[in-house]
């Protein structure tokens, strides 16, 4: 997707403090961290939210977690607990139209 920031990102186009990156997933740093931990996990095809997402994705978003989980176990957050949140759309206050799974912790959080 030529407009979209994280595409930019993914292709380096934009500078990012990168944390993990293969075939299918990137991640990085949130520009604006809420948590000690504020990592931004994303796909690297392009779907715009949740409410995108098609049975063709399936294995896809089965394997974003386990990547999730991999980043939580490198930052040492599996025993101390992190949250794993997908905004969707306005309501969520969803910024960025390029599907992103937040991964946040290193302190005790707050719902709200
Ligand atoms: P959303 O609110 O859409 O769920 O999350 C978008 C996130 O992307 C926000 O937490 C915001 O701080 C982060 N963000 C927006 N622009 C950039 C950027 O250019 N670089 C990085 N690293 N994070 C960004
Ligand atoms: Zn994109």
């Amino acid at each position: 997707m030529k407009d979209c920031l994280f595409c930019k990102i993914i292709k380096k186009e934009l500078p990012s403090k990168i944390v993990y990156e293969d075939d299918n997933f990137f991640a990085f740093n949130d520009i604006n961290p809420v948590a000690p931990i504020h990592i931004l996990i994303i796909p690297k095809k392009h779907i715009p939210s949740v409410n995108s997402l098609t049975a063709s994705d399936k294995e896809l978003i089965g394997e974003l977690f386990l990547v999730a989980q991999k980043i939580a176990r490198a930052e040492k957050a599996t025993e101390t607990g992190y949250r794993l949140t997908f905004n969707v759309g306005e309501n969520a206050g969803q910024t960025v139209e390029h599907l992103h799974l937040h991964l946040l912790g290193g302190k005790k959080l707050l719902w709200s």
